[in-house]
């Protein structure tokens, strides 16, 4: 296995306001052309801080990728330390600056004096054109490491990886019949973390080199299991796949029903998949989510095709005008609550006519909780007439579920909105 090493380079990435994102897709690009990323740095704007963090990536990995600072402004100083610490002299590139000059002068402009230092390339170096931007990338071998420079705009970074450096990354593992890194994830729902490694840690047979990683967020608890494949270039051939895909199948059915969704399927693809599926339609009334279940389900494309509508209903009265609540019905037992929850998906449902009505209702603090109802206190409830699908068999079902969720105001409406996806997933699949 080849080992990798990403440092993101800028100082905005230091201050906090901007996070390195760009080291997320160069890790998944990298184990995908089988170079296992074993350290992440960020790095300011400084050379001497740079050529520093090249140097210790360079003794540790055989492929080095530097995203950032390769610009036209006095901060952008990676392609200064690359050469310095290479010691290849930085040289005017004809290529660079002709893609450059091509680039800019389709935006109508001519390169100025400082864009004109993006020519300049450490000897021996390769260039990476960029069909993006104006800044030109470069990668050279030194010390049996592969370097590779790239611009941060993450659009710029990512065009050039994936057509100037995955392609010859590929070709060397096949040459050198180097193993692949093979991942498969789980998404799961309403499981805490710890009940998830307790149920499945011994369904992975030990010495196998598969390595179980649990990942807890807002939307559950993801499970990966990796394993680097052995030689062979095809999937047919390779044991580390085959292995994987076993372990994975015998893990899910551990797991059971929490499981959501594979590889990199949503919650919203899953239950628009669904619903697509069994001809039904879904109408949403959303209370403490605001608006966030509608988003994630409108962000599927074709969803046009089971979603008839989404109602924000927040106020007491919007709950009574828009989905005949009772006031009475708000009055005894409050907006948040399992009758009223109820209520909200009946109501949504008949003057939808839709096959399923969902609604969610709940505290998302931080202010607003009571002992009695403390904040994260959210019902889903769910009305659904199957008898509306192809089948034509009268199918009523109606249920109502209590959550409890902890977080700051985000976390909670993230959580409600998948939870209120699980119940009507959950549904679907009975
Ligand atoms: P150029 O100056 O030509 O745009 P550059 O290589 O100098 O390219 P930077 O100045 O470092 O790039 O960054 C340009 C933009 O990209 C900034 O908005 C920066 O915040 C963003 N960026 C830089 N590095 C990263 C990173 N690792 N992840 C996400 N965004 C990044
Ligand atoms: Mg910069």
């Amino acid at each position: 296995m080849r080992r990798g090493e990403v440092i993101a380079i800028g100082s905005e990435l230091l201050l906090g306001g901007r996070p390195d994102t760009n080291s997320l897709f160069l890790t998944e690009a990298l184990a995908a052309v089988g170079v296992e990323v074993r350290f992440k740095s960020v790095v300011g704007d400084d050379e001497a801080d740079i050529m520093a963090a090249i140097r210790t990536a360079s003794r540790r990995a055989e492929v080095v990728v530097l995203t950032g600072g390769l610009g036209p402004t006095g901060d952008d100083l990676t392609r200064q330390a690359a050469a310095r610490v290479t010691g290849r002299p930085l040289r005017r590139r004809a290529e660079a600056v002709e893609g450059m000059r091509q680039r800019l002068a389709a935006w109508g402009r001519t390169p100025s004096v400082a864009q004109m230092r993006q020519g300049l390339i450490p000897s021996g170096a390769e260039v990476i054109a960029n069909p993006v931007g104006s800044a030109p990338g470069f990668c050279l071998t030194w010390n049996r490491c592969f370097l590779v420079a790239l611009p941060g705009v993450p659009a710029e970074a990512r065009g050039m990886f994936m057509a100037g450096v995955v392609p010859r990354l590929a070709a060397e593992r096949a040459t050198r019949r180097l193993p692949l890194i093979e991942r498969r994830l789980l998404h799961t729902f309403g499981v805490a973390e710890s009940d998830i490694e307790q149920r499945i840690k011994n369904r992975i047979p030990v010495k196998s080199g598969v390595r179980l990683g649990l990942q807890a967020s807002p939307l559950g608890v993801t499970v990966s299991l990796t394993a680097s494949g052995e030689r062979g270039t095809l999937r047919g051939e390779n044991k580390g796949a085959r292995l994987l895909d076993r372990v994975l199948k015998d893990v899910q059915t551990r797991l059971g029903s929490c499981v959501y969704a594979e590889g990199s399927e949503t919650m919203e693809q899953v239950v628009g998949r669904l619903l697509a599926s069994r001809g039904l339609t879904l109408a949403v009334a959303e209370s403490c989510t605001g608006g966030l279940i509608g988003h994630r389900l409108t962000q599927v494309p074709g969803s046009s095709a089971y979603l008839d509508r989404v109602v924000v209903c927040y106020s007491d009265q919007a709950k009574t005008e828009l989905l005949d609540v009772p006031a009475e019905l708000l009055l005894r037992y409050g907006a948040v609550s399992e009758e009223v929850a109820r209520a909200m998906a009946s109501g949504i449902r008949a003057r939808s006519q839709a096959s399923i009505g969902v609604s969610v209702t709940g505290i998302a603090g931080p202010g607003g909780g009571t002992a009695h109802k403390p904040v994260g206190l959210v019902f889903v409830a769910l009305d659904a007439d199957f008898s509306q699908g192809p089948k034509r068999r009268r199918n009523r079902t109606r249920l109502a579920q209590e959550f409890r969720f902890h977080g700051d105001r985000d976390t909670i409406k993230l959580r409600a909105s998948q939870a209120t996806m699980d119940v009507l997933r959950r549904c679907l699949i009975s």
